[in-house]
């Protein structure tokens, strides 16, 4: 038995001449929720297809426990891998009740068993188990495919986007229950997303995916905090990329020196997340660059304000509480003082 519930080693997948999987290899652990996040069609979807076996794989192999379920040669049907798949759109049938539509997933052995209730309760809706699908609100929908997937105990369960049917309001509610039912359950889980903070909020780790590949598989905090590439960095949350000159854990940049995590030589550019810089209002101070502001955005929570440096770079600044400054405001923006990543200009 492998210590990883899910394997998958230099899958390729083509569709006609197009090699949308060229090369990708992921280890989901027992217990933990992975989230395959990256821009449209940059091959996510075909990735969790591959992995419950709706699609067939051209090269290298998917094993699920200990079983070789996919090579170029092998294909183990999907209802013989022991995953559950929630599709983006639910696939409920409006014909049956909830508790038939969970009775569905499971064998036909098994339908009339107390297994039916027992995940109906496990997901919270016993109440409605004699209900139609339609008589139910989006978040109760999602419920009962996630319990239809989870009903015959699967090794793992694989959902595509699966807040995508909802409206925004109900979405971080319903990302919010489903996020205790995975930690709960203790259920291996890989997931679809294009939304970063669905994925930095469900996954454990987070496969960042682009053109095919997986560009980085870390933590969301390592993600954050260490992208692996320019891409990633600019990809997962936002990013103010400062052209410097790097030597060694320094680096000079029109901000002054910034610090940096590893040591580095040459031309540089260098991440300085929104929170990792700050407004000065007194136009006289030395520190940093001289800018005018260009606009502020007040969340609530926090603010952005969007600086134009004289430079002619746009810098973007996040804090806490209201905003301090106005647009057409003269200001400096300086570095907080963190240790940052930077990658090398060619
Ligand atoms: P999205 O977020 O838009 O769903 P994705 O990252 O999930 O994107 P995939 O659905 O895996 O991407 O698609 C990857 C590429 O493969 C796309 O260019 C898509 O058009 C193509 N593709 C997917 N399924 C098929 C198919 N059955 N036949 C031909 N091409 C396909």
């Amino acid at each position: 038995m492998t210590a990883d519930r899910i394997n998958v080693d230099e899958v390729t997948k083509r569709f006609g001449t197009v090699e949308v999987l060229r090369g990708v290899s992921l280890a989901v652990a027992q217990h933990e929720t992975v989230a395959l996040l990256g821009p449209s069609g940059c091959g996510k979807t075909t990735l969790l297809r591959s992995i419950a076996g709706l699609e067939r794989i051209d090269g290298g192999r998917i094993v699920i426990d200990d079983a070789t379920v996919s090579t170029d040669s092998t294909h183990v049907r999907p209802e013989h891998r022991h995953v559950g798949m929630v599709f983006q759109d639910w696939a409920l049938f409006p014909h049956l009740t909830v508790a038939e539509n969970v009775a569905y997933g499971l064998a036909k052995a098994d339908r009339h068993s107390d297994r039916v209730n027992e995940t109906l309760a496990l997901v919270g809706l016993q109440q409605l188990a004699d209900r139609s699908p339609s008589m139910l609100s989006g978040g109760q929908q999602q419920r009962v495919a996630l319990a239809r997937a989870l009903a015959p105990r699967p090794r793992a369960i694989l959902l595509d986007e699966p807040f995508s049917n909802l409206d925004t309001s109900l979405r971080v509610q319903v990302r919010t229950e489903v996020h205790r039912l995975l930690t709960e359950l203790g259920i291996t889980t890989v997931f679809v997303t294009h939304d970063q903070e669905e994925a930095f909020v469900l996954g454990s780790r987070v496969a960042v995916m682009q053109n095919g590949r997986i560009e980085q598989f870390d933590t969301p905090t390592a993600m954050y905090e260490r992208p692996a590439t320019r891409w990633v960095a600019g990809f997962v949350g936002d990013a103010n990329l400062i052209p410097a000159h790097a030597d060694g854990l320094r680096a000079q940049s029109a901000l002054g020196e910034l610090a940096l995590t590893t040591p580095m030589h040459g031309s540089v550019e260098v991440l300085l997340r929104p929170e990792h810089v700050t407004v000065v209002t007194d136009s006289d101070s030395p520190r940093g660059a001289a800018g005018t502001v260009d606009l502020v955005e007040y969340y609530g929570h926090d603010h952005q304000s969007v600086v134009l440096l004289d430079d002619g770079m746009h810098l973007h600044v996040r804090r806490t509480g209201p905003p301090m400054v106005v647009r057409g405001q003269r200001v400096r923006v300086a570095p907080t003082g963190e240790a940052t990543v930077a990658f090398l200009v060619n």
